[in-house]
């Protein structure tokens, strides 16, 4: 992908139920979307032609929309068919794939119940959010300067890109201190997640990992649960402390495009990737490409 601007890609976006050749996919500056964040998206994927829990995306994205006040014009089974079709009509079959949703520019203001809602779904070929080198060894993170907000202060439980502003300003901070990302903490000051993955830790048999009161209870993470549920480890959702960081193991992110990343640092604090890592990432793997798995 080096070099290649994302607005200058061939193959085709679903676009308002059409689609449009890669490079016409365009908006209006007086979008409402850009001014004021009247926006939410999707990121998922897509292994051997499926788009993995694809339902369960679209309703999400639904969801999120509601949590802005804004409905869609599809519903979730419309959204999985023009989902499909953006893959079938890119010739993809493992990819990464975003749909979008957005309030258009009918009129300029706060208020935007009169504006119509858009929705575009992209596809690209996108392989490993961390670089493979840094995934084996571990990532390293340090703690961002921001902290998730409290529920009644922002729909947090929208995937909506207005959260993302706290999110790209930890992860380019950290990113020139040489950093792979950020871990974040919430109102509270307690361990949350990254600036696009869940965390979990390791110690003795248990994994730990915050429950997701202010942030994303992302669909990789409900999978990840259930997984490690039946490699026999423990889960325990709960409140962690930034003191206890020292406490574990081992540590991993979890996300559609993270999918399981071992982490090594957390500033101070290190993690030796190891056997619960590569289980889980195994297990996932496994998941999430079930044909491949068995034709292994
Ligand atoms: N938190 C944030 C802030 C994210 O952007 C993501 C990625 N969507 C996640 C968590 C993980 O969510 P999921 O597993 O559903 O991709």
């Amino acid at each position: 992908m080096a070099g290649l601007a994302m607005d200058q890609r061939d193959g085709w976006i679903w676009y308002d139920g059409e689609f449009v050749a890669w490079k016409d996919a365009k908006l209006h500056v007086l979008t409402h979307g850009l001014h004021y964040a009247s926006s939410v998206f999707e990121g998922q994927r897509a292994y051997g032609g499926q788009v993995y829990k694809l339902h369960q995306h679209s309703e999400r994205l639904i969801k999120s929309a509601k949590y802005l006040d804004f409905d869609l014009p599809y519903d979730a089974n419309e959204l999985d068919a023009a989902c499909r079709e953006v893959l079938k009509k890119n010739n993809l079959a493992d990819a990464y794939m975003r749909p979008v949703a957005w309030r258009g520019s009918e009129e300029m203001g706060v208020n935007a119940r009169n504006n119509k809602v858009h929705v575009a779904i992209a596809a690209w070929e996108w392989p490993s959010y961390f670089s493979r080198g840094e995934r084996l060894k571990g990532i390293r993170l340090t703690i961002a300067d921001w902290r998730r907000p409290a529920p009644d202060t922002i729909p947090c439980k929208s995937k909506a890109a207005g959260l993302y502003m706290i999110c790209t300003l930890s992860k380019q901070a950290a990113a020139d201190k040489g950093y792979s990302d950020a871990m974040m903490l919430d109102y509270r000051g307690l361990v949350s997640e990254a600036t696009g993955a869940n965390v979990f830790f390791h110690r003795d048999g248990e994994l730990h990992t915050p429950t997701p009161d202010c942030f994303l209870n992302g669909i990789t993470r409900q999978t990840v649960i259930g997984l490690a549920r039946d490699m026999g480890l423990k889960i325990i959702e709960r409140q962690i402390r930034p003191e206890e960081l020292g406490d574990f193991d081992e540590c991993f992110l979890t996300g559609t495009a993270a999918e399981i990343t071992p982490v090594a640092e957390i500033d101070q604090y290190h993690y030796q990737p190891g056997k619960i890592c590569q289980g889980v990432v195994d297990a996932y793997e496994k998941e999430v490409q079930p044909k491949r798995a068995a034709a292994e």
